[in-house]
């Protein structure tokens, strides 16, 4: 191995983020390389990329898969096979590994996320669920062990480069005034909400700027993903609430701002490209190519801006209020919808239904102080049994559930 390069566990490797990592990896093999790959159960796409970038692991969650691919990885192949979350966790921790993408999907991420932050690890954090579920947990486990939290979500990614270089957790310190978090509004922006009551789910994942996986997509689309990054800006920039303001930004070409006490107005700006990011991350402090094409402001023309409206999207304030309440109210929040989608992708709730779902799962559920991970888990299990029962409620009801 040469000794200057930068070895990297990239998790959820087969996913939109992961394919993207892959992809500014193989631009710079002087200097990074792929030491673990890992995903649930997509056999086909790890064992090409195993074949492609010659890992030291690969890991599948789901055992049967894992076998399944380590009988079809040919002889040359220098990978070992890992199964479990066992494998993951080994991956995420590994002393080879200075790097770890954190890009699985959902609550699933929160253990290898946090395993690698208490390793010490530069963690490129993608898997914006972990830390809104359990942003207490994994800041502190940041602090605790040095490691660095770079984010990879481009909202962050683009407030991170905006900040003063020496922020650290009191941004307010140096100037700072407000973060100016944008939105693209989704491909449901102009809808009426009687409109996105009939919506069917590939609608709701054909982003007008963005490719990603398909629960981002409608996260995307309710603008519950604003809302996840409400939190983890929150959580990453050490920010209250009254500090973050959300901004609908069709174009997606500037990707957050940060305003300062004598009226300046920070912006990062670029193609909507998630390689942007990542290249930041993988490089960082060093700027890398990435693949991505250079923005031509005369092509764009207009930069156009609105505020958001939470009466047709009333996840966004969902979130916030989640913020605002504290404790587990953020990962029964992030429970509830990651249910409320899953049931809205598999066509057992509208696309208005979800809301619903989060918000009566607010409603019901205790809210504790998030002391372990044990306490973080249980509020996740027990919100999504209320938030099942809910979905169950609302078909009874043939989906007539209204909140506007
Ligand atoms: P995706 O659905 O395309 O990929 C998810 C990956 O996670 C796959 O590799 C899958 O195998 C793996 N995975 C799923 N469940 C798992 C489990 N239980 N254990 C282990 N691995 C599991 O998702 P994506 O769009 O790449 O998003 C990944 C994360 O990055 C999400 O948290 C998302 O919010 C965040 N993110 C994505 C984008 C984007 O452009 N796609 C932008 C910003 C943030
Ligand atoms: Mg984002």
């Amino acid at each position: 191995m040469n000794r200057g390069r930068r070895m990297v566990s990239v998790l959820g490797s087969t996913g939109s983020i992961g394919v993207s990592t892959l992809d500014v990896i193989a631009r710079h093999p002087d200097r990074l390389g792929a030491y673990a790959l890992a995903a649930h159960s997509s056999v086909d796409t790890l064992l090409a990329q195993c074949i492609a970038h010659q890992p030291r692991f690969a890991v599948l969650v789901d055992e049967a898969a894992a076998e399944s691919l380590r009988a079809r990885l040919p002889d040359e192949c220098p990978t070992q096979v890992l199964q479990g979350e066992e494998g993951l966790s080994q991956v995420a921790t590994a002393p080879e590994a200075g790097v770890v993408m954190a890009a699985i999907v959902g609550a699933a991420g929160l253990p290898s996320t946090l395993a690698a932050a208490r390793a010490g690890k530069t963690v490129l954090l993608a898997n914006k669920e972990s830390l809104v579920m359990g942003g207490h947990l994994l800041m502190a486990a940041v602090r605790e062990s040095g490691a660095r939290l770079l984010p990879i979500d481009s909202e962050h990614n683009a407030i991170f480069q905006c900040m003063p270089v020496d922020a650290g957790a009191t941004p307010s310190l140096k100037g700072v005034s407000k973060v100016l978090l944008t939105a693209s509004g989704g491909p449901f922006r102009t809808w009426t909400w009687e409109q996105m009551a009939a919506a069917t789910p590939d609608q709701a994942c054909a982003h007008p700027n963005w490719s990603m996986g398909r629960k981002i997509s409608v996260d995307s689309a309710s603008l519950m993903n604003k809302g996840l990054e409400f939190i983890e800006a929150c959580w990453i920039f050490d920010l209250t609430p009254a500090h973050i303001e959300v901004v609908v930004h069709p174009q997606s070409i500037i990707h957050s701002m940060v305003q300062y006490l004598d009226g300046s107005v920070l912006a990062q700006m670029g193609n909507p490209d998630m390689r942007t990011p990542i290249a930041y991350g993988l490089g960082w402090p060093d700027r890398l190519t990435a693949g991505v094409a250079p923005l031509d402001l005369v092509a764009t023309a207009r930069l156009d801006f609105e505020a958001p409206d939470e009466a047709r999207f009333p996840c966004l304030r969902l979130a916030r209020e989640a913020a605002t309440r504290g404790g587990t109210a953020m990962a029964v929040c992030n429970a509830a919808n990651e249910v409320a989608v899953a049931a809205f992708l598999a066509g057992q709730l509208t696309f208005t239904g979800i809301p619903a779902v989060i918000e009566g799962t607010l409603e019901r559920a205790d809210i504790v102080e998030p002391t372990s991970i044990s306490v973080v888990e249980s509020a996740d299990a027990g919100a999504r049994e209320l938030a099942a029962e809910l979905v169950a409620e609302i078909d009874a009801r043939k989906n007539t559930v209204n909140l506007a």
